[in-house]
């Protein structure tokens, strides 16, 4: 299988493996490119990285695409979520994301664990489960416009806890008007969709992010989407591709590699 994975996460945020572990598993796998995408610094985000952090982050990188130049492209981006601001510049990519919603003054995370959902819907939300998918997709439709990525990252995360609809129906006209507005808002926008198998290799889902009804819709549009694995170990770096790679999809991020090298 000819793949590459732009959503990968290192030992700089919240993944297990250093990077250069990482180069060197994609070049064992016959990856023509891999792509690094640590979290963006955000305070209130302890997976993310610190502004020393994301200097030292970008240096590696760098330094890897000169040692390993021949033998992998390699690509430094970023996981910019929704409230963290970064230099634009610095990165050759950037996958938007929302990981937090504000909600009474505070950002509240959505993604942590079911106990934390919970809490969230139950104290923040006073158990309104569609309200706080509603602040959710609004967020998630402004992404763009927020963040000028080239991806959109999981992009009905909200769903992380709630496989068989135990929190929250997905069929339920609210759920559904608020994700059918952000899809629509970003259908207009110049980035790829991700199809996103990270829940799946750490079991919180049997199904890659987003719902079929969303991908469906995507792509009739005549819109792109991209396979990613939200690697955040070695071993899950093309985790689930096989499954989804009959789905018409783009697999390189650079807009012509057989012109790089030149
Ligand atoms: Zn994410
Ligand atoms: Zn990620």
């Amino acid at each position: 299988m000819n793949a590459s994975n732009y959503h990968t996460h290192t030992t700089f945020c919240d993944g297990t493996d250093s990077p250069e572990d990482l180069v060197r598993e994609a070049i064992r796998l016959g990856c023509p490119e891999i792509g690094f995408s640590g979290h963006s610094h955000l305070a209130e985000d302890c997976c993310s990285m610190t502004p020393e952090g994301t200097i030292a982050y970008c240096r590696e990188i760098r330094r890897l695409q000169k040692a390993y130049c021949g033998q992998i492209r390699i690509l430094l981006g970023i996981e910019q979520d929704y409230f963290s601001r970064i230099d634009r510049e610095q990165f050759d990519y950037v996958i938007g994301a929302v990981h937090f919603v504000r909600k009474n003054g505070h950002l509240h995370t959505v993604d942590e664990s079911p106990s934390c959902f919970q809490r969230i819907v139950r104290e923040e939300y006073g158990g309104d489960g569609y309200a706080l998918a509603e602040d959710y997709y609004a967020l998630v439709g402004n992404l763009w416009e927020q963040t000028h990525c080239d991806i959109i990252a999981h992009f009905d995360l909200i769903t992380k806890f709630n496989e068989g609809n135990c929190l929250f129906d997905t069929g339920h006209p609210r759920y559904r008007a608020a994700a059918d507005a952000a899809l629509k808002r970003l259908l207009q926008a110049p980035c790829l969709l991700e199809v996103n198998t990270g829940a799946i290799s750490r079991l919180y889902r049997t199904e890659a992010y987003p719902e079929k009804r969303f991908l469906d819709r995507w792509l009739s549009a005549g819109k792109e989407i991209i396979l990613s694995s939200d690697c955040h170990a070695k071993k899950n770096l093309l985790f689930g591709f096989e499954r989804y790679q009959d789905l018409s999809h783009r697999e390189t991020l650079l807009p012509n590699p057989a012109a790089e090298g030149k």
